[in-house]
């Protein structure tokens, strides 16, 4: 939850993962999607959509042993978002495969395994990646917007009205729970050479510093100091004052 850690993960992700994915001869973009459904089906649908996902990659993996058929590699992350107005959740994956022949499959069986009335064909998605990075960053970034445009069909830009549904986002970080939210298949990541073990220090001269909501900063008990001179950005101090919706999910 905290934007601080997920921020700390992504930066991890990208410098483990970009290389790899730089790599790749075709890199393509792949949602999977499955229909909406009300909070009470959340985890239970993240858990079989991941086990639905991990059957099909067995499969193929065995195939591959055998030596026939495709070897499947990429990366797969879930994400889930909110929507307001149906108050329904929309678990996705996002995977990046190495060639548009993975992507086909992946998506070929999904659908094939899928029951019609809960997995859509048009809703889809499989496109080739313009920019490794940001694609990579797109799969990472969070398991939930933590903004929602209040109008669904548009793209959020800084002019959009968004809402952070914080009980449904709770909902979703719940359903979460024990769910591996990135993985990666088909492939080992080399393994770097061990870094030089940090010592530990015990600080004994140091400041104390309060987090002060008014101030957007942490401020020094004894001088009042603050620490960072951050100044809070309009539009998001607006968010955080009219925008927050504690009731739907
Ligand atoms: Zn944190």
């Amino acid at each position: 939850m905290c934007t601080v850690c997920l921020g700390n993960r992504k930066a991890e992700i990208i410098n483990k993962y970009l290389p790899v994915v730089s790599s790749w001869s075709e890199p393509h973009f792949l949602t999977l999607t499955v229909k909406s459904i009300p909070k009470k089906n959340l985890q239970a649908v993240i858990k079989n959509m991941k086990q639905a996902f991990r059957k099909i990659l067995n499969t193929y993996n065995k195939r591959n042993l055998r030596g026939k058929g495709e070897k499947l590699v990429g990366l797969m992350s879930i994400e889930c978002n909110f929507n307001p107005i149906t108050k329904t959740y929309n678990p996705h994956l996002h995977i990046i495969t190495n060639n548009r022949k993975t992507g086909e499959i992946l998506l070929a069986e999904w659908l094939k395994r899928g029951k019609k009335k809960n997995v859509n064909a048009k809703a889809q998605l499989l496109v080739k990646v313009k920019n490794n990075k940001d694609c990579l960053i797109e799969i990472v970034k969070y398991g939930s917007k933590i903004l929602t445009e209040n109008d669904l069909n548009k793209k959020a830009s800084s002019g959009k009205k968004v809402t952070i549904y914080l009980k449904a986002l709770y909902t979703i970080i719940e359903a979460f729970e024990g769910i591996r939210l990135f993985e990666h298949f088909g492939f080992k990541l080399m393994k770097k050479p061990n870094k030089e073990a940090i010592l530990a220090k015990i600080a004994v001269d140091f400041r104390e510093f309060n987090y002060d909501s008014t101030k957007t900063d942490w401020v020094d008990i004894r001088n009042k100091e603050t620490l960072t001179g951050f100044i809070s950005d309009q539009r998001i101090q607006h968010i955080l004052e009219n925008c927050i919706d504690t009731e739907s999910s």
